[in-house]
C-alpha cells in the first residue's frame, strides 16, 4: 500500500495520514462495552433503539463491525479484547469477566450470546463464560456453526458439518 501511495496517489496518502493521525488522538475505548469509540460511551451503548436485554460477547472490535454489517442484531455488545489461550499465557484472570457481570446486572441483560470464534480457544472461552455466569439467571447462548452460504456439503470440513447437523432447526 505504501508503494502504491508513493508512486500513484500522494494526495490520497496525505489524506490517509491525516485521518490516521486524528484517529490516534481521538479514538479510545467505550467505558461500557470496550469497543473503539470517539466518545466515553459509544453510539451503540448510548442508543435508545438497541435491545438492552441482549448482550453479544465478542473478541475484538472487528467482530462488532462484522456482526453490525451482517444486520439484524439489535442488542448490545461486550468486547473481551482477548480469549483464553494458555499457550500465549492468557488465563481466566486476564479476561474482564467482573466487568461483564457488572454490565449484565446494570443493564438487566436477559440473554448473553457468546460470539467468540469457532476454534479451540474460542470454544474454551465460551465455556468459561457460560460457567462464570452459571449462578446468574441470565440465559447464555452460543452462535451456531454451519455450512457457509453457497457451500457444498462435500467440501465442508467434518467439524463444521457435524455442528451444523447438531444445531439444525425445524423448517416447519
Ligand atoms: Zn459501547
Amino acid at each position: 500500500m505504501t508503494l502504491h501511495l508513493l508512486e500513484r496517489d500522494r494526495r490520497g496518502g496525505e489524506a490517509l495520514a491525516r485521518a490516521l493521525d486524528a484517529a490516534l488522538v481521538r479514538v479510545g475505548r467505550c467505558g461500557l462495552c470496550r469497543n473503539l469509540s470517539e466518545d466515553a460511551v459509544c453510539p451503540i451503548c448510548a442508543s435508545e433503539r438497541r435491545d438492552r436485554g441482549l448482550l453479544c460477547v465478542v473478541e475484538t472490535p472487528a467482530d462488532v463491525l462484522a456482526v453490525e454489517q451482517a444486520g439484524g442484531y439489535q442488542g448490545l455488545y461486550y468486547v473481551l479484547l482477548g480469549r483464553l489461550s494458555p499457550l500465549d499465557g492468557i488465563g481466566p484472570s486476564q479476561l474482564p469477566l467482573d466487568a461483564l457481570e457488572r454490565r449484565i446486572a446494570e443493564e438487566g441483560v436477559k440473554e448473553v450470546i457468546v460470539a467468540t470464534p469457532l476454534n479451540v480457544e474460542g470454544e474454551a472461552t465460551a465455556l468459561y463464560i457460560a460457567d462464570a455466569l452459571s449462578a446468574s439467571t441470565v440465559r447464555v447462548s452460543r452462535i451456531a456453526a454451519g455450512v457457509p452460504h453457497g457451500g457444498e456439503l462435500e467440501f465442508t470440513d467434518q467439524v463444521t458439518l457435524g455442528r451444523a447437523l447438531e444445531d439444525r432447526r425445524a423448517v416447519r
